[in-house]
């Protein structure tokens, strides 16, 4: 991050600074968890459903914070801090200026219903060839994560990319003033927290906040295949790329396949030519994501070679997405708990099929271990009964549901009258791994995934260690 002394901060937040007249120094990072303060760090002290901030200011500055961000102003001198009205305000406030005063620094952003995290990772790793790059490690999208990660910027910085998030109208909106993208990328548009907006088209109107925000000079990256993103071409000033399958596309993908361990494989066609692309990631849905990320990185001027390239080599960064590990048994895991909603699980579950057809190596029994997605409202008990339908018609050897929430898929998959799998019910992620330790078998294949309440990676954690 650029140093900052806490009068500065003071007067960019239009707080008060106390302790030394505003002397010290911050030279970052700029954190909320007093346990990861390094010296020079700026504690941001916010009130949590289960913590007070304010109560670990102290022991944020003995451990070597420059100073404190906070409402409460700290008894006495030993606390050095710069006291506002509302703290997260203010660090969107700060964000805006530091990113604002960067010298050349793009900030790319994502957004989208499924795939935000991973696809911010790809461009990540794209960009990062070109020119120092910031973005945050795993899921930092909101009014806090997201002031963070743009505060870890300085002047070298050449690409921030970031994620933007929404659970309502005008999320968006409020983080692309924290940091307003010159690129941004609408993945789709799903069904992740529809009990909140209560349909799609107000889900479109939220995402479609993200390139509403970008100036005429920018670009919107559209998702050509997804009709309620394409539609969003009419709500940006910006100039339009898009991307996706449909023969239009700017920058889209054909010749594609998936390998025997359900790796796509495709030939990336843009406007300056065509070239091969071998993913070393799992899943069909990760080609779209790469094609938004090729879009993005052709946008910051990387060529052709240098993008197919970079996407051949990209791995999974953020944990627990499409993590494929195999055990000495030759069990294959593939611990996609992070976070599910019913497009995520149908793309994890035609990728569990393919993995199972095993085309060059034999067929493979599968096992599904689902446990419920969250936030889905009253679309709920269809959604879950719609994705054991799905499950069954991917020829399971058998459906493991954990939790009352899932149970309706275990309906679902009982009214597909061809699939002859097992179906079994659980209540926790114990019971689910002794499901499975009676029934694995050498070579099996296992999906494991479920929202993050759920914390279904300890199934895959527990399976791995007993293997
Ligand atoms: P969140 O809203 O929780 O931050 P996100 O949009 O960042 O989610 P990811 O974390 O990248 O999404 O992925 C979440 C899940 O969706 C993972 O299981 C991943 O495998 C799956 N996924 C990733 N990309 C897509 C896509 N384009 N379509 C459907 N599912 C996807
Ligand atoms: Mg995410």
């Amino acid at each position: 991050m650029i140093s900052l002394s806490l009068a500065k901060i003071a007067e960019i937040t239009g707080g008060t600074a106390h302790g030394a007249d505003g002397a010290a120094t911050v030279t970052g990072p700029v954190v909320i968890d007093s346990r990861t303060v390094q010296p020079g760090a700026l504690f941001v002290a916010v009130r949590g459903e289960r913590a007070d901030g304010n109560d670990f200011a102290a022991a944020a500055v003995a451990a070597g914070a420059a100073g404190v961000l906070t409402d409460s102003p700290p008894d006495g001198d030993g606390v050095p801090a710069v006291v506002v009205d509302d703290v997260v305000k203010a660090l969107g406030v700060l964000a805006r200026a530091v990113v604002a005063g960067l010298p050349d620094a793009t900030v790319i952003g994502v957004t989208g219903s499924s795939g935000k995290t991973s696809t911010k990772d790809l461009i990540a790793q794209l960009t990062v060839r070109r020119g120092p790059t910031v973005a945050p490690v795993g899921s930092f999208n909101n009014e806090i994560g997201h002031p963070l990660t743009a505060l870890r910027a300085d002047e070298d910085t050449r690409y921030l990319v970031l994620e933007y998030s929404a659970r309502g109208i005008g999320h968006i909106a409020y983080l692309t003033e924290v940091a307003p993208p010159r690129v941004g990328v609408v993945l789709n548009v799903g069904t992740a927290h529809i009990g909140e907006f209560g349909s799609r088209e107000m889900v479109a109107r939220a995402k479609g906040e993200l390139v509403e925000a970008l100036p005429p000079g920018g670009t919107a990256i559209l998702n050509a295949d997804d009709p309620l993103v394409r539609t969003m071409a009419a709500r940006t000033p910006a100039r339009i790329v898009t991307f996706g399958r449909a023969p239009d596309a700017t920058v889209r993908a054909t010749e594609e396949w998936l390998d025997e361990a359900g790796r796509p494989r495709f030939s990336l066609v843009t406007p300056e030519g065509t070239l091969p692309v071998s993913m070393r990631l799992h899943g069909s849905h990760t080609v779209g994501n790469a094609l938004a990320a090729a879009a993005a990185a052709r946008e910051v001027g990387m060529p052709l070679h240098e993008i197919t390239e970079a996407l051949s080599e990209a791995t999974a960064v953020s944990r627990w997405r499409m993590e494929v590990s195999e055990r000495s048994d030759g069990v294959t895991v593939v611990n996609d708990a992070y976070n599910a909603n019913p497009e995520s699980v149908r793309a994890a579950l035609d990728a569990l099929r393919h993995m199972s057809r095993g085309e060059g190596t034999g067929t493979r029994r599968a096992y599904a271990v689902l446990a419920g997605m969250a936030e889905l409202g009253a679309a709920s008990v269809t959604e879950h009964e719609k994705i054991g339908q799905h499950a069954a018609r991917c020829g399971l050897a058998g459906l493991i549901v954990v939790g009352p929430d899932a149970a309706p898929m275990l309906e679902g998959a009982k009214q597909v009258g061809s699939w002859t799998g097992e179906c079994v019910q659980v209540d926790d992620v114990g019971a689910a791994v002794a499901a499975l330790n009676e029934r694995l078998r050498p070579r099996d294949v296992v999906l494991v995934k479920g929202s993050r309440v759920a914390g279904l990676e300890r199934v895959a954690q527990a399976l791995l260690d007993d293997g």
